[in-house]
């Protein structure tokens, strides 16, 4: 069954949380758009304090597993609620948000209880860490694993890694500015295309890993995306989360990338609900200081276009958060999901750039000034129909999965 009420525990941070999007954020939004690059350490070292009250980060070991599997977990619904706040704060200052990342999310759905306890533990230490995940290449993105060719090569007890990764979310304040790790997807063996796929995790300071480029965006700059270069670059043979042979042509590595984005896509789609409901708000106060009233249930025929355009945008947003809670939910209670987390990500990539454009459009030339952080959410929009599997792509994988198509069959 799924319950509409949202948990005590998880209305009690959500209030806390709040009240740092509100304070802590919003006021620091354009600094840090404008002043790209630097980094809200005020922000980050609340978090990091915050999160350590409240239990630290999601780590879960074997004993908290069989523990959970008596009851429903809410540790994915509870993200959904938490980066929608976040990123209504500020999406940008939201990604800087320490621990917990897409390289977390990958070492909790392709890791070892090992694996978990020594990767994710870090983040509970006094300072605050960041961990990455890097699969995208120049010729593998939207394509995924199967044109991976970043290689990792068995030396004894260790893997030798060589390969660039570009694109890489918080990977300078995983690698340069704290104590964090990168998940890095190689192939252990290039014949065997997404069958040889695996994570491996690179730890800061390793030899051979270097942040080579941090890049200029059109929005979230107030977090840093880079390319990394792997050259020689060796780890311990345990690094690798996964099956060290190819035994079988399976796609057991690119299972565990699915198993990633499963648990991302909604909270991609959380943090895209974030960025509209605040433009949805902001335009609805506007409007009023201009005296208009939005005055829900009058026949449509008696609306003005201006308010039903914003009910149509309220509708969407509900429809969307909706789908976005289902997919977590069935993300808690352990079922597949990969159909409502691909449903729930581009919906949301479309409904924030819809609604962020309208909400400039609908202000006129105070939306494109910078007196506002309308123009803002509008660019910072954008990022949510591009990462982690494009609206395109998303809407391919829905498909092929309702109509049990392969990726040759319909690509
Ligand atoms: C700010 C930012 C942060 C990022 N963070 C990360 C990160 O942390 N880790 C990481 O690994 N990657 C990251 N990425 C990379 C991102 O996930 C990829 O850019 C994205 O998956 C698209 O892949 P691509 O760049 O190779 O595009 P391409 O595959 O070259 O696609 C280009 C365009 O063609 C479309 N297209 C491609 N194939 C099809 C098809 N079959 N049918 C219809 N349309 C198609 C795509 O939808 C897209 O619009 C980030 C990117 C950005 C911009």
């Amino acid at each position: 069954m799924i319950s509409f009420e949202m948990p005590e525990s998880i209305h009690k941070t959500r209030v806390l949380m709040e009240t740092v999007a509100e304070n802590m954020m919003r006021p620091m939004a354009r600094y840090f758009d404008e002043n790209e690059h630097e980094i809200p350490w005020d922000y980050i070292n609340f978090m990091h304090q915050a999160m350590a009250q409240m239990g630290g980060s999601a780590i879960t070991t074997q004993e908290d597993e069989k523990k959970e599997r008596k009851g429903p977990r809410l540790g994915f619904q509870n993200l959904t609620f938490l980066v929608e706040m976040l990123s209504w704060g500020d999406t940008g200052i939201y990604l800087c948000t320490p621990g917990g990342g897409l390289g977390a999310a990958a070492v909790q759905a392709a890791g070892t209880a090992e694996h978990k306890k020594r990767f994710l533990a870090r983040h509970q230490g006094e300072k605050p860490t960041f961990d990455a995940m890097a699969l995208t290449e120049s010729h593998a993105g939207s394509g995924m694993p199967a044109e991976v060719r970043t290689t990792a090569v068995r030396d004894g007890d260790e893997w030798i890694l060589n390969g660039e990764k570009i694109f890489v979310t918080a990977g300078n304040k995983a690698l340069v500015d704290s104590d964090g790790f990168v998940v890095i997807w190689a192939t252990i063996d290039p014949s065997a295309g997404r069958a040889g796929v695996r994570p491996v995790v690179v730890e800061a300071g390793t030899p051979g890993c270097t942040v080579t480029k941090m890049e200029h965006k059109l929005g979230i700059r107030a977090s840093d995306t880079v390319s990394i270069l792997l050259q020689d670059c060796r780890v311990p043979f345990e690094n690798l989360m996964g099956d060290p042979e190819v035994k079988e042509k399976k796609t057991e590595g690119a299972k565990g990338v699915h198993l990633t984005f499963d648990a991302t896509r909604p909270i991609v789609a959380a943090s895209a609900m974030g960025v509209a409901r605040a433009a949805l708000e902001t335009i609805k106060q506007m409007l009023e200081e201009q005296g208009i009233e939005i005055r829900y249930g009058l026949p449509r025929s008696r609306l003005t276009n201006i308010e039903r355009e914003i009910i149509d945008m309220e509708t969407k947003l509900q429809a969307t958060w909706l789908l976005t809670i289902k997919s977590m939910w069935m993300a808690d209670e352990r079922k597949e999901n990969t159909i409502e987390a691909s449903m729930c990500k581009f919906l949301a990539g479309d409904v924030v750039v819809d609604i962020t454009q309208r909400a400039v459009e609908l202000m006129g030339p105070l939306g494109y000034t910078r007196d506002y952080l309308l123009e803002k959410w509008f660019r910072d929009a954008k990022i949510n129909d591009l990462y982690e599997g494009t609206g395109q792509i998303n809407r391919l994988i829905v498909a092929r999965r309702i109509l049990d198509y392969s990726r040759h069959e319909l690509s």
